[in-house]
Order: structure tokens, then C-alpha cells, then sequence
């Protein structure tokens, strides 16, 4: 039997997991307990209870200052799920301070625990004026006043993404990246991608690593960098420094090393199988938290709520965790799933695929005269016979919409003759992608003439 111990000075965190040997009363208070009330976390506890199961989520909120529209927004979320979880969770929710005021720290006992805790963006440890003076992506919806000249480090989703909307609103952005960007993706569409913003004003400091970020009397942020490639250091001010630099799991306040879960000593996540359960029985992980999952809102809702239907034994379907589309929001958005080229060329070899791609001009980027130069369709297909398709890559307006799609044809093995067999819609971006039939190793300019 696992179970829940509060603290009763210290609301805002859990405190500790114990596993008892004994059941005082023979019973458990709750079927389910799922600790974390992100997207993951609640999307588990809803299916669990609409199965009929008892459950409770606990979960801490810090008091944000917040910007009032968003506040607003956060708020009717919050109050769309307060209301659901009320509707369908036994036992209130975890995330109200009162709750646990009022309950004065509490042992709570679960058949089965669910650890959903997430990430939190990081600060680099070692750079001086790093988190004294930097912000993340948690912060920059809750800013009072712009953040004006900003300096993004980092360079996968949150740096681009972070970065595209700070210059679209007008504000000068620079991207430090310390060695490549979207590392992971298929790197010739992340050039697309980086390309794209150069080309429409965002600053780009390559192979660069910063060394400090001192405040200035006049309130500026003096950051100084090196290149790595010449060795030379730089300096300049901004007015703002968002850390990009990734996400770090919410393990450490739960004390799981204690209870036995294993954890990865490199990046603090928990270690865990196919159907999510950790080294402890009853205890199961998911979400950010999981070792070697995608760190994706959509992917984690789905484990959660599979984890709840096998933990209630309506189903034994597993996580597909092959095969995740995502999108990258730049300004141009960049969809994929699947293989990237430099992944299929390693798992098949060179000769082992086929690439079919286009360069091809959005109608709306026709009608503005926009350059169109980073629109780009890549399927990435096994050589020979009918040619499956290992990866399906886009860059272009919409492209999560064009993806989506295309996505379920890849969860059904679609293979380079399905494509082609389909008839394309016009004039929309994606038709383009049911017409590629020009391949790379061929050579052949592979420009088509737009939608
Ligand atoms: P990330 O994918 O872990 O990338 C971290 C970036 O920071 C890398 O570019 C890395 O460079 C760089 N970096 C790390 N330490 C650094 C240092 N000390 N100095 C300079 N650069 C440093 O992290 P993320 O972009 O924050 O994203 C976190 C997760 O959120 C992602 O895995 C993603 O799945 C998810 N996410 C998804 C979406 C979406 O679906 N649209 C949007 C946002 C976030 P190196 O490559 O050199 O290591």
C-alpha cells in the first residue's frame, strides 16, 4: 500500500511518499492518488474517476503576480477543471491552500500513486547573474511592462518560439545558441526554421556560450559571451535575459529517492517501463517527469489517460510513444512526424530511403508577395516496394494543421503510394505535400509552382 504524507506547516509542497507495510484500517482512502495538477495529471484523475474510481490530486500553486488578461484566462481554465474535478474527483483538489489548511496535514492513503509533477524551466548554475537577473518562459505572460531588448539563450522550442513572438510584437531579439538548433529535429528543417527568422530580423549569436549577465546602474543587463569558434569574448546590454535552457523534473520536494523509486542521477527524472510504473509497485510516473519521454502537453494527457483505463482494468492499451507529431510555433511553423533524414539515413542507411521533397509557394504568400524560400515539404520513405514513410516534414503557415492530419495516416502506416494516391484539396499548402515526386538524389531542382 502506498501513501501520502502532508506536513502540517508546509502546505505548499508534499512532503514526503511512504510506503506502509500495515493498513491501519483495512482500507484505503482513495483508489487513485495522482500527484501533479498539470494537463497530465488531471487528464489521469478525470478518466480514473469517470471510470469510478475514487481520487484525489494534489497539487501546489505559488501566488504569481500575474498580467491581468492572462490572469483572467488562467482563471476561467482553472475554474473550468475546479469545477470538472468537483463534478468527478472525490475528495476536493489538492491545489487549494485551504484545503490542506483545513485538513491541518494529513495521511492519505492510495491504492495506487500517479506522480505527474512535470518540469519547471531552469537557470543555468554556473553563470553569474543567471537567475538573479534572467527570467524564463514561465515569466514573460506575467511581465507588468515589455521585456524591450531581449536576449533569448538557448535554441529548441521555447528559445524559437519565445523568440519569434518577442520580434513579431517588434522587439529587438537575439538567440544565443550554443551549438545547434532544434537539436533533435531533422536538421536541414531547422535551418528552414532559423533561416526564416534571420531573414525576417531576429539576431542570431551562433556557437556562442554566455559567461555572465551583470545589472548595470542604469538598470541595463550587461551579458558577456564567448564564441567558441574564434575563442573572442563579447558584450552587450539588454534589457531583458530569458533562460531557455531546458526544463528540470519536479522530483526532488517528493523524496522519492527515500521510498526507493529510481531516478536518473543525470537529469533527476524517474526511470520508467512501457506502462509507466516506476521501481515501486504502485507507484507510476508520466508526463515530463518520465524518463526519456517527450516532453509534450498532448502526449502526456493520452498517457495519463490510458494509465487510468489500465489501472482501473478497462484496457491494457499501452503509449504508442513512436510517432508523436509536433510542431515547432516559430513564425514559420515547423510540423513533423516520424524520422528525421539524419535518423532514417542512421537506422536504414543511405540507400535504405528515398526522399520526396518541394519547395513550394503558399496562395497567401503569392497574394502578399512574400518570399517563400523556407516553405518546404520533406517525406522521408523506405526505399523500395511501396515505400513507407519513416518521416513527413513541413515548414509553412498552418503547419500544425497540415501535420494532424497526415499524422493519422502515419499511425496507420501510410506508405509513399497512399500519398500519391490521394486526391489534394486546392488550393490549400497541403495538396503540395500529396504531390511530391521529386526525389533529392536526384538532383532535380525542386521547386514547384505554388498552390
Ligand atoms: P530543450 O529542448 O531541452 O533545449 C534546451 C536548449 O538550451 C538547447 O538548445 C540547449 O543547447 C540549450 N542550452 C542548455 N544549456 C545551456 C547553457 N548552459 N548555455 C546555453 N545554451 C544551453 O529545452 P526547451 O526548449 O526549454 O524545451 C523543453 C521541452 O518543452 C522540449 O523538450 C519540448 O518538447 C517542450 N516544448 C514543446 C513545445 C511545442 O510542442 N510546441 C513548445 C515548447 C516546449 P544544446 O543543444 O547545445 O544542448
Amino acid at each position: 500500500m502506498a501513501a501520502l504524507y502532508r506536513g502540517r506547516h508546509r502546505w505548499k509542497r508534499i512532503n514526503c511518499l511512504h510506503i506502509f507495510s500495515r493498513k491501519l484500517t483495512g482500507k484505503n482512502d482513495y483508489d487513485l492518488l495522482v500527484i501533479g495538477g498539470g494537463s497530465g495529471g488531471l487528464a489521469c484523475s478525470k478518466e480514473a474517476a469517470q471510470l469510478g474510481q475514487k481520487v484525489a490530486v494534489l497539487d501546489y500553486v505559488e501566488p504569481p503576480t500575474m498580467a491581468e488578461a492572462v490572469q483572467n484566462h488562467v482563471k476561467s481554465l482553472n475554474w473550468g477543471h475546479r469545477v470538472q474535478l468537483q463534478d468527478k474527483v472525490l475528495g476536493g483538489v489538492g491545489a487549494y491552500p485551504s484545503y490542506y489548511k483545513a485538513r491541518g496535514g494529513t495521511i492519505l492513503t492510495a491504492k495506487n500513486i500517479v506522480i505527474a509533477t512535470g518540469g519547471r524551466p531552469k537557470y543555468p548554475t554556473n553563470i553569474p547573474g543567471a537567475a538573479e537577473h534572467g527570467i524564463t518562459s514561465d515569466d514573460i505572460f506575467w511581465l507588468k511592462k515589455s521585456p524591450g531588448k531581449t536576449l533569448v539563450v538557448g535554441a529548441s522550442y521555447v528559445a524559437l518560439e519565445c523568440a519569434g513572438f518577442l520580434k513579431g510584437i517588434g522587439l529587438d531579439t537575439t538567440v544565443m545558441v550554443r551549438s545547434i538548433a532544434l537539436r533533435g529535429f531533422d536538421q536541414q528543417m531547422a535551418g528552414l526554421v532559423t533561416d526564416y527568422m534571420e531573414a525576417h530580423g531576429t539576431r542570431f549569436a551562433w556557437k556562442s556560450v554566455p559567461n555572465r549577465v551583470d545589472k548595470l546602474s542604469s538598470g541595463a543587463l550587461q551579458v558577456t559571451w564567448t564564441d567558441t569558434q574564434t575563442g573572442s569574448e563579447h558584450k552587450d546590454t539588454f534589457d531583458s535575459v530569458l533562460w531557455a535552457v531546458g526544463r528540470a523534473p519536479e522530483t526532488k520536494a517528493l523524496g522519492l529517492d527515500k521510498l526507493g523509486v529510481q531516478l536518473n542521477k543525470e537529469t533527476g527524472k524517474i526511470v520508467i517501463g512501457p506502462d509507466e510504473s516506476t521501481s515501486v509497485p504502485n507507484i507510476y510516473a508520466f508526463g515530463d517527469i518520465g524518463e526519456g519521454r517527450p516532453e509534450l502537453t498532448p502526449t502526456a494527457i493520452k498517457a495519463g489517460k490510458l494509465l487510468a483505463r489500465r489501472l482501473t482494468g478497462q484496457s491494457t492499451e499501452l503509449m504508442n510513444y513512436d510517432n508523436v507529431p509536433t510542431t515547432v510555433f516559430t513564425p514559420l511553423e515547423y510540423s513533423c512526424v516520424g524520422l528525421s533524414e539524419e535518423e532514417a539515413e542512421k537506422r536504414h542507411g543511405k540507400d535504405g530511403i528515398e526522399i520526396y521533397h518541394a519547395f513550394y509557394k503558399p496562395l497567401e504568400f503569392t497574394v502578399a508577395e512574400r518570399d517563400a524560400s523556407q516553405c518546404y515539404i520533406k517525406v522521408v520513405c523506405e526505399q523500395g516496394g511501396t515505400g513507407k514513410i519513416l518521416g513527413l516534414h513541413f515548414t509553412g503557415p498552418n503547419a500544425g494543421e497540415v501535420a494532424q492530419g497526415f499524422a493519422v495516416g502515419f499511425q496507420c502506416g501510410a506508405t509513399y503510394s497512399h500519398l500519391i494516391q490521394t486526391v489534394g484539396i486546392h488550393p490549400t499548402c497541403a495538396e503540395e505535400v500529396v504531390k511530391v515526386h521529386i526525389t533529392k538524389r536526384s538532383g532535380l531542382d525542386a521547386t514547384v509552382t505554388g498552390c
